[in-house]
Parts: C-alpha cells; structure tokens; sequence
C-alpha cells in the first residue's frame, strides 16, 4: 500500500500531526501498537501550560517561557471550535489554575519573594498570575495558604483530548501487531501487508527508540525522565493548583474526577528513585499535609503510579525547553513535544520537516487501508491503581 506519510505513535503528538497531515490532503495512517496515549498522553495532568512555572525563581527556564507562551490562547481557540483541529468533545476540567504559598512554613516569607520573581518578569508571561482575597481562594486552600493566585493556564482531561482527537481520522488509525513489524528501508512489513510510505513519522514516546533500532538509524536520540506520581481518593475538593517552594512547583495538584487528586511537582521527582513504596506513599502524605496542613485526610485513599517522560537527548539530562523533531535518515522524522501543552507546535514542525521533501500529496488515486481494528483509548492511571487508606 503506498501512502504519503506513516505515523507511529498514538498518544497527543501523533493524533496532532496525523490531523496537520490530513487537513492538508495527504494520505496519511496512524499505527499504534497498544492503546492511544498508553505511554505519557493518559498519565498526564492536562494542564496547558503558558510558562508561568517556568518563570518561577527556582526553575528560570525562560526559553520554556517563549515556548509555551502562546499555547493556553492556542488550545482555547481549538477547544471553542474557532481552530482546526476542533476539540469541542474535550473536557475542559479548570479554565485556570492556582499558585499557592503554603502556610506555617517559616520561609514562606522568603519563598514569597522567589515567587515575586514571576511577577516582576509577567510581562513575558501570556498569563499574568493575578492575587486573590482570601474571599476567592478555593475551599482545599482555605486555612493551608499565606498567598493565593490565580493563573489562566486551562487543564483539560486527557482521555477526552485522545478520544476527540482521534474520532476526526478514526478510519486512519490502527492498532497493530508490533512484534510481526519488519522494515526493509522505509516500507513496513507487518504479517502480509506492506505499507510503502514517502516518510515515515515516530511519535511513539518512548517507544521511539525501539522503533528507531528496527529502522537502523542509530544516535540514541532521546532520554527518560521517571516521575514518581502520588495519588489520592475521598471526600476532596476540586483543586488545581501549584503549591511553590523554594521557587518551584513542589506540589502540582490536579482533580481529573470527583474524588480523586493527581499529585505531580518536584515531589514526584523526588519519589521516582523510591523503590519501596511504603516508604514513597508516608512520605507524600507528610509533605502534602506539611502544604495543605488544614485538609482533612481521613476517609481518603493513596495510591501511586510511575510513569516515564521521553524526550530528547539533551547534555544535561534536564528537560529541553521546546518541542523536537528531526529527520534522523531521509524520510526518517523522529518527534517529541516534551509536554502535552506542545503537541500543536510539534505537528507544525514535522509538517515542515515532512513537506520540504513531500511538497504535496501525491494524489494516490485510491486510499486503500489495512484491516486491523481502531486501538482503544487507554486507561487511567487511578483505574488500576492499589489504593492504601491514607493514615
Ligand atoms: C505524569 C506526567 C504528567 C504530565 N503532565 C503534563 C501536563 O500537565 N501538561 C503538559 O503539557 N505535559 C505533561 N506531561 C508531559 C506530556 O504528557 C508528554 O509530553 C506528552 O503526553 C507526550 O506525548 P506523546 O504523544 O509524544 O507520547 P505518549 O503519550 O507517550 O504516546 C506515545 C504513543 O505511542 C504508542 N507506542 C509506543 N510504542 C509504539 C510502537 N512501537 N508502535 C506504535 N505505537 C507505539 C504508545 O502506546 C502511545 O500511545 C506529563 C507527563 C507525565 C509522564
């Protein structure tokens, strides 16, 4: 089967970029070996960044900052049906979110002062994080904080984002069998379909490396960043939110359902090296107390789950500050976004990567598809996780 474009890879980047190719009239196919968004898409907290934790005092990554700045305007219009892809069927949980300095710290007077910092520099900022009277602050922060602001940074629901992506191109996407996968070149084989694309497109996650040693092409391009993420279900407020430390973002709190937290942050970083989790679940329980000490945990569940973020190589190890697409072979793009809020700005990139060799659609005159079924959608991360109360 020939085709213009063969992407591998269905989690937020790979739906992006098969919806940019297919908007511009090219045959293009989506093939994803498990459930879409299965790796980093699911497990994500939706929040759509606009560089606000980016400016803060301990993290001044402001390359990020330009990066992301015009991404929460960027999705708005998509998610309100005014830009192509039109994502009205995604579920918008938070139209903004929180900063919050954390109450009975000692230093909370000179964490303040890191915080200034984003202020002093909002005019990069697309979003101006704005103070509110204790009057406005949200019921989980009440008795907890010494400051509240707020940020207009949406956070939407990932498995809607996924299923509303997917369902504009649903005949284009398949899941198939990649053990049976063999390349010779640029075609693949799986079982006894060829498919003969002009480029191939990699935004498999972490799966990219895999694929890119089956195509030869070498360089071990990308890294992985585990986070350890807490969490909690019960009788809980919706929050979203940063709790900043030390100027960073210790605590990122998203409520994704009713009843349940997801709890990323530097705590998260901190636990992905525990390997008892006994250990990791006390220890997040003592640092969310120690920043939401008037929140009543009785009645509520912890769990954890471990996922693994996948980028680009960088020299340091430390998160790049944009999206990355390259064509590491030719017709060969391999991509990552580095966070879910990029994905828009990834699929312009390979778009242009792709299209200085493709030019146009070459006007196969039929689109013959293969015959595998549509993958699901994947699961949740609270939906298996083994929930401990919380004590
Ligand atoms: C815990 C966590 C929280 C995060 N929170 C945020 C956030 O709030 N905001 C934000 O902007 N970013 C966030 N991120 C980052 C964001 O999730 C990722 O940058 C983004 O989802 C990456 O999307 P992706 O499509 O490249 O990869 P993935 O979502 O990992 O998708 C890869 C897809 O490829 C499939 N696949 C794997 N191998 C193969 C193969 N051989 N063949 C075919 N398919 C294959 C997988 O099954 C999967 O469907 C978070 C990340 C993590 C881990």
């Amino acid at each position: 089967m020939r085709l213009d474009v063969l992407i591998f890879g269905g989690g937020a980047a790979g739906l992006w970029c098969l919806e940019r190719f297919r908007r511009a009239g090219y045959h293009a196919l989506l093939l994803e070996s498990t459930a879409l968004g299965a790796g980093q898409t699911i497990a994500a907290q939706g929040i759509i960044h606009g560089g606000g934790k980016y400016a803060l005092r301990g993290v001044r990554d402001f390359a990020a900052v330009s990066a992301t700045k015009a991404m929460p305007s960027r999705w708005r219009a998509c998610l309100a049906g005014n830009e192509e892809p039109d994502l009205r069927d995604a579920r918008v949980l938070s139209e903004s979110c929180y900063l919050w300095l954390p109450k009975g710290s000692a230093l909370a007077r000179l964490q303040s002062l890191g915080f200034m910092s984003v202020v002093a520099k909002a005019g990069l900022l697309s979003t101006r994080p704005k103070r509110l009277p204790a009057s406005r602050w949200p019921e989980a922060l009440r008795g907890s904080a010494v400051a509240v602001y707020a940020l207009a940074e949406p956070v939407i629901s990932t498995g809607s984002l996924l299923k509303a992506l997917a369902a504009r191109h649903d005949k284009y996407i398949h899941r198939y069998d990649f053990a049976a996968l063999r390349f010779e070149e640029r075609s693949a084989r799986i079982g006894d379909i060829s498919l003969d694309p002009r480029t191939i497109v990699l935004t498999a996650g972490e799966g990219n490396a895999e694929l890119l040693v089956r195509l030869g092409v070498g360089g071990e391009p990308m890294q992985r960043r585990p986070l350890g993420m807490v969490l909690l279900r019960g009788d809980l407020p919706p929050l979203f939110g940063h709790c900043i430390v030390g100027g960073k973002t210790q605590l990122t709190i998203t409520a994704p359902e009713k009843r349940i937290w997801q709890i990323g942050g530097e705590i998260a970083e901190r636990l992905a090296g525990e390997t008892d989790d006994n250990a990791a679940r006390q220890f997040a329980l003592k640092e969310i107390h120690a920043r939401l000490p008037a929140l009543d945990l009785r009645n509520t569940e912890i769990a954890l789950y471990r996922a693994v973020r996948a980028e680009a190589r960088t020299a340091d190890q430390r998160r790049p500050s944009g999206v990355h697409a390259g064509e590491l072979a030719p017709g060969i793009i391999a991509a990552w976004p580095t966070k879910l809020s990029m994905a828009p700005v990834l699929a312009d990139e390979v778009f242009a990567l792709a299209e200085k060799n493709l030019k146009q659609p070459a006007g196969y005159p039929h689109h013959p598809l293969p015959p595998w079924p549509p993958p699901p959608i994947a699961r949740y991360p609270w939906e298996n996780a083994e929930w401990i109360p919380a004590r």
